[in-house]
């Protein structure tokens, strides 16, 4: 693995570690803490994307480096859009990006539903406290009063109810004597503060509606920004790392857990709020509105098609999690947004498989070639490198035999400059295998070459003596007609043609790549017909290809393109 570059949150880290700002706690039962504890907040609305896969990267990479831990937790508090589906997939995609909430024998996952009870709790405290009351004014007056950046707000008529009045209210709020938004909680802060986020923000509303964990029970639920800082103190997160729209949430975050520290509820030191810059891919969207476009649509095939940024999608690709890791650890962290071109995220896809994935040969665009002197009926064994630069992994074996597939463009009739590729009187050595020399062609009616004629050189098999003797320029790949296997290949490349598809409310379904996927017949090497779901080959001059993880039978895998060998979109 790499080491780890430095960033902004290491150095954090180091001088709070310095000034031993988290040693020596312990959690209720007494247990020590580390003195890194973060965590991954996703709400269960959504698959996840690229996007979350770095702050999947960050978060349990900087437990695992300061040997703290990184709670998994599901920041469930919105009971109408979250489903136990989305709380699967999430838990799989973090598991396959090679990451556990399991730390020492204890299971960190956690889900803010499970705090409803405290979180309740705690905004009794505030309103008993004089720090949040229960507003009656229709959500459009709240709205007009709430002011503008340039303009400071005004206090709601309810803002200075007695406490016991609130309490009376929120209480029957609870047990549902109102309708959804007929009373709202809010904390009490400051109107005219120039932070909009600290005009008296709410911290419950009335929603009836049911949680896919707690059913009926709620018919009030907690805000994002009033549970957040609660469920990271709960759980004794020391750097709670969010994206930068965040910094304007900052101020009430550390407002709540004040309150509640004085309040009795929280200990010093509280966990603390960072922001770092989000993840923009090009040739790419994040949006979970318009990535449920995509899929409702039907302009991709689901949620995990090959062409998405889900990371069910990336994996279905082929994208392997220690591409991911290095990709996450080659752009860092930053604290102003900026674009990272997609082309960084297939290099390290690229450089992580040169290493594993075995070779084999593929004809994705099948040409005839008939060795007219060859024995009919006839098969040679030809060997080559499982990888060339590992000797120890051994070798593949293939059969040549009379009649064989090369790609279509590897034949010219009437070569251009520079091509030493097959042509009529030329030679070229059929890699592994032997020196031919081209004697012609047929042609259909319409005069499309329909297959090529050549010759071999008995004595020129490639790793015997005999080889040397001859010097040719081209060399190509081939697979045998009677022994390939006929398979499906499913040829992907980037989904959108433009760099920023979405850019400035830009309708991003004109920016889709009309070429993003396209299905052939393909003819590989004999030996691919035992590979098993979620094998990855590199097929030699062609690219990176994976076993279709769904559509593959045992005997007759179909294979993804993962991504070329080389950058095809670089200006
Ligand atoms: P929503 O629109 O539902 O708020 P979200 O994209 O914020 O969606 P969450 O499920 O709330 O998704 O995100 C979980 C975590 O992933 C958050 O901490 C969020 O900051 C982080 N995250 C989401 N998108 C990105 C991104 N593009 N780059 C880096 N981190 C991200
Ligand atoms: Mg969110
Ligand atoms: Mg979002």
């Amino acid at each position: 693995a790499p080491a780890p570059a430095s960033n902004f949150l290491r150095g954090i880290i180091d001088s709070d570690n310095a000034e031993a700002k988290y040693a020596g706690r312990a959690d209720s039962s007494g247990a020590p803490l580390p003195a890194v504890i973060t965590r991954f907040p996703p709400e269960p609305n959504g698959y996840l994307h690229i996007g979350h896969a770095k702050s999947i990267c960050l978060n349990f990479g900087l437990a695992r480096d300061y040997a703290g831990r990184c709670h998994m937790r599901f920041d469930d508090t919105n009971p109408t859009k979250e489903e136990q589906e989305y709380v699967d997939t999430i838990l799989d995609s973090v598991q396959w990006l090679g990451f556990s909430w399991q730390h020492g024998n204890q299971d960190h996952l956690y889900y803010a539903s499970d705090y409803f009870d405290r979180l309740y709790e705690m905004a009794e405290y505030l309103i008993s406290a004089g720090h949040a009351y229960v507003d009656s004014q229709s959500a459009e007056e709240m709205a007009a009063n709430r002011g503008s950046f340039a303009e400071p707000g005004k206090d709601s008529p309810f803002r200075n109810r007695p406490a016991a009045e609130s309490l009376d209210l929120f209480r029957r709020m609870k047990a549902g004597e109102f309708k959804d938004g007929e009373h709202i909680l809010r904390a009490k802060i400051d109107m005219a503060s120039p932070n909009m986020n600290m005009r008296d923000p709410a911290i419950y509303r009335i929603r009836h509606a049911h949680h896919h964990r707690t059913g009926d029970k709620w018919c009030i639920y907690p805000m994002y920004d009033y549970t957040h800082p609660i469920s990271d103190a709960l759980e004794n997160i020391t750097h709670s790392l969010c994206t930068l729209e965040f910094q304007d949430h900052r101020p009430f975050y550390d407002w709540i857990l004040e309150r509640l520290t004085e309040g009795g509820f929280f200990r010093k030191p509280l966990p603390q709020q960072y922001e770092f810059a989000r993840l923009n891919l090009t040739y790419a969207i994040t949006s979970k509105r318009k990535l449920l476009q995509l899929v409702e649509e039907k302009i991709v095939d689901g949620w995990d098609d090959p062409r998405m940024p889900t990371i069910v999608g990336i994996r279905r690709r082929g994208y392997t999690p220690e591409s991911i890791q290095l990709f996450c650890e080659r752009i860092g962290v930053a604290k102003a947004d900026s674009w990272i071109d997609m082309g960084i995220l297939e290099a390290a896809l690229r450089d992580d498989l040169d290493e594993k994935a075995p070779r084999a040969v593929a004809v994705l665009n099948p040409l005839k070639l008939i060795i007219d002197n060859f024995p009919e009926g006839e098969t040679v064994a030809c060997s080559a490198p499982a990888h060339p630069h590992h000797p120890e992994r051994g070798n593949r074996s293939f059969p040549i035999g009379k009649e064989l597939w090369i790609e279509a463009d590897d034949f010219m009739e009437t070569p251009s400059k520079g091509f030493f590729r097959l042509t009529p009187g030329g030679r070229v050595r059929l890699r592994y295998g032997y020196v031919v020399e081209c004697t012609g062609c047929d042609k259909d009616g319409n005069g499309n070459v329909v297959a090529v004629h050549c010759d071999y050189f008995a004595d020129s098999k490639s790793g015997t003596e005999g080889a040397n003797n001859y010097k040719v320029k081209g060399n190509i790949h081939w697979v045998s007609a009677a022994h390939a296997l006929e398979t499906e290949v499913r040829l992907y490349d980037r989904l959108f043609s433009d760099p920023h598809p979405d850019a400035g409310g830009k309708d991003f379904k004109a920016a889709l790549n009309p070429d993003s996927k396209s299905v052939i017949t393909a003819y590989l090497e004999p030996g691919t017909a035992s590979a098993n779901a979620d094998d990855r080959f590199q097929f030699e001059r062609h690219g990176y290809f994976v076993a279709d993880r769904v559509d593959s039978r045992p005997g007759k895998p179909v294979f993804n393109r993962i991504v070329t060998l080389k950058d095809s979109w670089a200006k």
